[in-house]
């Protein structure tokens, strides 16, 4: 069977706040509670069905590392879109997209590059750091598509991916 459309996304943010955890969630269907530091760059895929056909779907899991930051201009290159992702719970990791992520993305993705922002661990209701309000007028202003998951219940993980597959178009 032919595949009508290729989409490879990039999942990027701080260590910590959940990247491979979603992409793990989103391919896989499963959540580990154990905390396994990503070294380089984990690379999923997977052929989906959509109402417009088939889409081959890559996912990239990157390090937060400065390690990543020497491999990432490459991948983001050879990607449509990233999943932009901070924790919920932790204050510094959405600092850093204002501060740091969004403008490197910026500055080196191709011109029609397509960025989600996740805010991740909602299921932490109590510990909660980052209000949803602030967080949802920041990606209005950025132009940024926003959703709250948690790769720990499953929340909105498949939607967030899948946003990047229903903005895919034509183009392909
Ligand atoms: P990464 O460094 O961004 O890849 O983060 P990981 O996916 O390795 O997750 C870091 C830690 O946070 C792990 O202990 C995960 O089990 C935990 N974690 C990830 N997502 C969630 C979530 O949605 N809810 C909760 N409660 N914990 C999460
Ligand atoms: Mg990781």
């Amino acid at each position: 069977m032919s595949v009508a459309k290729r989409l490879k996304l990039c999942v990027i943010g701080d260590v910590g706040v959940g990247k491979t955890s979603l992409a793990e969630r989103f391919m896989t269907g499963m959540f580990r509670e154990k905390y396994t530091p990503t070294y380089q760059a984990n690379h999923y895929h997977k052929h989906i069905q959509t109402p417009d056909g088939e889409v081959y779907i890559q996912i990239w899991d990157t390090s937060g590392t400065e390690r990543f930051r020497s491999v990432g201009p490459h991948l983001l290159h050879n990607s449509h879109g990233a999943v932009l992702t901070y924790d919920v719970t932790c204050m510094p990791t959405f600092s850093s997209i204002e501060q740091y992520w969004l403008e490197w993305v910026r500055n080196i993705a191709p011109e029609d590059f397509r960025l989600i922002l996740v805010g991740n661990k909602v299921d932490r209701t109590i510990s909660r750091q980052v209000d949803e309000q602030v967080a949802r007028r920041f990606s209005r202003e950025h132009g940024l598509l926003y959703y709250e998951t948690s790769a720990k219940s499953g929340e909105n993980v498949e939607l967030a991916f899948l946003e990047g597959v229903s903005l895919l178009g034509d183009v392909w």
